[in-house]
């Protein structure tokens, strides 16, 4: 048995031998007897009496909001191959895409990057695959990814081999 362990109610003051009840009532937390809390529980909330850790949800994958939609570079390629591959010429893919002629002559020429909406379009019309998914995260990627070995190493090594 517990010992010493004396709840006492803080309405009516008895101590309280069967089940207490944490309430929040007129702003304050306190523990009443049954019968108090009979009274008052209209007026005030029950507190849990058990405040579990919380379960650690932080499961979650971050999702990655730092990724990005890009248009593959290869796009003026990719554009001018799938047209020809379905035997369209630039002003019927224009007709399709809703634009003019020019704009699919200088995308196939690298001279005007798609929008995504029009890299979408052009997906779904050619079937090919234009939008690409570009990470940002990880501080500057950018940076060369190992530089164990440059050139000039590669040569000192054929050259020692010989
Ligand atoms: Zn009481």
């Amino acid at each position: 048995m517990k010992k010493g362990v004396e709840t006492y109610c803080e309405m009516c003051g008895n101590r309280i031998d069967g089940p207490s009840f944490s309430v929040k009532f007129e702003g304050s937390t306190i523990t009443v007897c049954k019968s108090c809390y009979e009274k008052i529980k209209k007026h005030s909330t029950l507190v849990p009496r058990e405040t579990k850790p919380q379960p650690a949800k932080q499961k979650k994958v971050a999702k990655t909001e730092e990724t990005e939609l890009d248009i593959d570079e290869d796009y003026p390629k990719i554009i001018k191959e799938a047209r020809e591959r379905l035997h369209l010429s630039t002003k019927e893919l224009a007709e399709r895409m809703k634009v003019q002629e020019n704009i699919i002559k200088r995308m196939e020429m690298g001279r005007l990057k798609p929008t995504i909406g029009e890299a979408r379009m052009l997906e779904r019309i050619l079937n090919v695959k234009l939008v690409i998914q570009v990470s940002q995260g990880k501080g500057k990627s950018q940076e060369p990814e190992d530089q164990t070995l440059t050139l000039g190493d590669i040569i000192r090594i054929r050259e020692g081999k010989k």
